[in-house]
């Protein structure tokens, strides 16, 4: 491995230029993700499979799979082939093409609630889509989110308020995830003005624990969306395809009004949908809603590969196979070094956390150890585990994590607070609800 980054230092001093110093995106790596060590890895120029190299030649295995779009591995042959072949036809004109009423077709078939469907390009389109078919739906204002749950940068969602005016959140209320008392109250509160419920497909909140939505949550959720007449809207951008084939509170026996995807379904091409039911129809028949760029055909080719490679292969399997084998590797390592780790969420999506941990001193310092070894983790939100990972893979980064472990068990005493945590944890505190 190169271990002098004067690429990605370049690069990055040319940003800082011709770009606001904001959190946007993965541009800024370093504060999208402040695990990355100085001169860590910024910029990239090749992927392929499981595996991303940056602009000073520098390998990574990478768990962070683009925050969700790698499913089934970079530049995956099939889902690039589609894609090849719509482009060499069309791919943003005046009309769409035939693969936007094929692609429609396939969701509906393939998702269980969707009678329909509505594309767009990002996930906060699709939830902002939503939101707008919920209040055209319903005809009232209010709507209600699990505190902590991400939803998109839209001011009614974004967890970060500046440039935000309380206007644009005056309908919004928040209740506590898997917590029907909490959820009970919410409603009650809204009286008759309650337009939407989301919730997200789990609660994968960063620098928290993960957990499942419970069985008796999620009815509760439903029973009180069909006494109130609100929509209720499953928030699958992060987890649709990595639990379930479907909807991914099919799990739980629940169908949503509206579900919400992106990342997964094109495997990496930018497209977002918004899955209906035909309770849900009227809203979404009444609501204006467009945008130049939602009909992009290259997109859609690749997402209906994606869907054939999902229901032909064992490609979901495969991820928690390999998802156990990571986390029986890394808890065994973890304590033969006296460290122990809290492994939530489902394990082909799991959250690492070190136990007694308060300020993640430990976990920021295991990830940049990691990363010092190839691997590309993330220390307070979920990783993913891709199709095109394999068990030397799992392998390779069990022996780096041994490596990681050792180094912050010698260094034990001294490891400091990150100094990027102060920085996150001001942010956070912007958060109002
Ligand atoms: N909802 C969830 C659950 C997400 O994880 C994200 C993105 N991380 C979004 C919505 C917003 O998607 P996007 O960043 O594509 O706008």
């Amino acid at each position: 491995m190169q271990t002098n980054p004067s690429a990605s230092r370049a690069l990055l001093k040319r940003a800082a230029r011709v770009f606001p110093p904001c959190v946007y995106g993965t541009i800024y790596g370093r504060i999208a993700n402040p695990t990355m060590p100085p001169g860590g890895p910024q910029f990239f120029n090749r992927a392929n499979g499981a595996r991303l190299w940056d602009v000073d030649g520098r390998e990574y295995i990478d768990f962070l799979c683009a925050y969700g779009p790698n499913l089934l591995g970079y530049g995956h042959p099939r889902v690039e082939a589609a894609a090849e072949r719509q482009r060499a036809l069309c791919d943003t004109t005046t009309g769409p093409a035939p693969v936007m009423v094929e692609l429609a077709e396939k969701l509906t078939e393939t998702i269980s609630h969707a009678d329909w469907v509505m594309f767009a390009k990002n996930g906060s389109d699709a939830t902002g889509i939503a939101l707008l078919i919920a209040r055209a739906h319903t005809g009232k204002r209010r709507v209600l989110v699990a505190s902590g749950a991400y939803h998109g940068t839209a001011p009614w969602c974004t967890p970060f308020t500046i440039g935000v005016l309380p206007e644009e959140r005056a309908h919004r209320a928040e209740y506590t995830y898997n917590d029907v008392a909490s959820l009970e109250s919410a409603v009650a509160d809204a009286g008759d003005d309650l337009a939407a419920l989301f919730v997200n497909a789990f609660k994968h909140d960063r620098c928290s624990n993960q957990e499942m939505p419970s069985p008796e949550f999620a009815r509760r959720c439903r029973e009180l969306c069909d006494r109130t007449g609100a929509l209720l809207i499953v928030d699958d951008i992060r987890a649709g395809f990595r639990l379930a084939r479907d909807c991914t509170w099919s799990l739980v026996g629940v169908q949503p009004d509206l579900s919400c995807w992106s990342k997964a379904i094109a495997n990496g091409y930018p497209l977002s949908a918004v899955l209906g039911s035909n309770s849900a129809r009227t809203g979404a028949s009444r609501a204006f809603i467009a945008a130049t760029y939602w009909a992009q055909a290259v997109p859609m080719a690749a997402a209906i590969a994606v869907l054939d490679v999902i229901k032909e292969t064992n490609y979901l399997e495969h991820t928690v196979a390999l998802g156990h084998l990571l986390r029986k590797g890394l808890d065994q390592r973890a304590l033969a070094y006296g460290f122990e780790l809290h492994q939530t969420g489902p394990v082909q999506m799991p959250t690492i956390l070190f136990k007694d941990d308060p300020d993640m001193r430990f976990d920021m310092a295991f990830t940049a150890a990691m990363m010092r070894r190839g691997i590309f983790f993330h220390a307070f939100q979920n990783i993913f585990i891709c199709a095109a990972m394999t068990k030397d893979d799992i392998a390779q980064t069990l022996h780096a994590a041994d490596g990681a472990f050792a180094e912050l068990a010698e260094q034990r005493a001294t490891i400091q607070p990150h100094p990027l945590v102060a920085y996150r944890s001001a942010r956070v505190l912007q958060r109002t609800t």
